[in-house]
């Protein structure tokens, strides 16, 4: 990673990378071999706090309990789906904020899909997380510790770890691309970095520097429409960037990493479920060989959006396929807890403060599903 900037808030010690603990240990004169150790009960045995941690001197855990924060995330309520063993986690901040993350079960091993802001300005019309606004960016150990939190509950190791959930991780882009290197660190956890999934509303110039960090993550992009037109309808920071200039980020992305973008697109009742869209659709992803996932979009309350019919999705995969596009419609798991990024918040938000509620059964990053 070429862009990883010096961490600011040197006591939260478990945002910092292995060479950044090594020059704080060495500052308080200890040997760098006690850095790794830590940084392995932190990283690798996920240690709920420094008294775990037994090879390090009773000195040092002391020194490092006054000085450092060692960030924790309470888990306030956790859904279990009887269906599928689908989990939410609705967590506590230190703050007193809440974030949700869900973790899902596959064949191909564990998903994690983690929030990276308390709240989102990205205003997408379809979407609960915005109605608030956004509160606070979280930092990389924030986002460290949903899967951590949840590995441990589980007892089951994580492979996969996709960021869709409540935020726009690349409008905290110098946090995301710390989380990232500290989650596929070798000397961490060590996710590889193809089972990481990243998913903008499509903010250009982050993408572009996203691009010059060389990561092999999956870039997913919440498209939702192809025209300016429509897509502006549906999400304001296509006030800001066209659909053309989204696709040249999309190709640059490709050039420079030689991964292939995703591309997110929640159907809308009669609002962007025609043949026409997925031919508009097909246009925009073939020459760029982009994967489509199509996700049924769940209705909300406070706007007027519908799902589309399953005769429609079906029809406007087809419509896909017949192009040599390659997609996939998201599987809904844990449909019988609150599904959707966002909800389990929302409900939360309400009981303190009624006025916020009212979308509680409004969606998350991508329409709202929980295959993020
Ligand atoms: S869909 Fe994602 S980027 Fe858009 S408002 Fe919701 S959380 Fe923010």
């Amino acid at each position: 990673m070429t862009t990883q900037k010096p961490q600011e808030d040197m006591n939260d010690i478990k945002s910092l990378t292995l060479p950044e603990l090594q020059a704080l240990l060495t500052g308080l004169g200890e040997k760098p071999f006690r850095a790794k150790q830590l940084y392995d009960w932190m990283h690798v045995k996920l240690a709920a706090g420094y008294e775990e941690m037994t090879n390090l001197p009773a000195k040092l855990r002391e020194t490092c309990g006054e000085k450092f924060r060692y960030i924790l995330l309470k888990p306030i309520q956790v859904q279990v789906s009887r269906i599928d063993g689908t989990r939410k986690y609705l967590f506590a901040l230190e703050d007193g904020n809440v974030v949700e993350s869900v973790w899902m079960k596959y064949q191909h091993g564990n998903s994690v899909c983690i929030s990276s802001q308390v709240g989102c300005r990205m205003g997408c019309r379809f979407c609960a997380s915005t109605l608030d606004g956004l509160e606070r960016n979280l930092t990389a150990s924030e986002m460290l510790e949903q899967v951590y939190t949840i590995t441990r509950d589980t007892g089951e190791r994580v492979s996969n770890v996709v960021v869709m959930g409540t935020g726009e991780p690349l409008d905290n882009y110098e946090n995301l691309i710390r989380f990232l290197q500290l989650l596929t660190d070798e000397n961490g956890l060590h996710i590889s970095q193809r089972n990481v999934t990243v998913s903008t509303c499509g903010i250009v110039p982050n993408m572009k520097r996203l691009a010059e960090e060389k990561l092999q993550i999956t870039l997913a992009l919440s498209l939702h429409a192809v025209t300016d037109e429509k897509r502006r309808r549906l999400m304001p920071i296509a006030e800001k960037y066209s659909i053309q200039e989204l696709m040249d980020a999309c190709e640059y992305y490709f050039r420079r990493t030689g991964r292939r973008i995703t591309f997110e697109y929640s159907l809308v009742g009669g609002v962007n479920d025609s043949d026409g869209d997925a031919l508009g659709l097909a246009k925009l992803a073939g020459p760029l060989g982009c994967h489509i996932n199509l996700i049924p979009v769940n209705p909300i309350k406070e706007r007027e959006y519908v799902r589309s019919g399953k005769e429609r999705v079906r029809e406007f995969k087809n419509k896909l396929e017949r192009n040599k596009i390659n997609v996939t419609i998201r599987r809904e798991l844990g449909r019988d807890i609150d599904g959707a990024c966002g909800q389990l918040r929302r409900k939360h938000l309400a009981a303190d403060q009624p006025q916020k509620g009212k979308a509680a059964d409004a969606l998350g990053h991508t329409g709202g599903q929980q295959e993020c």
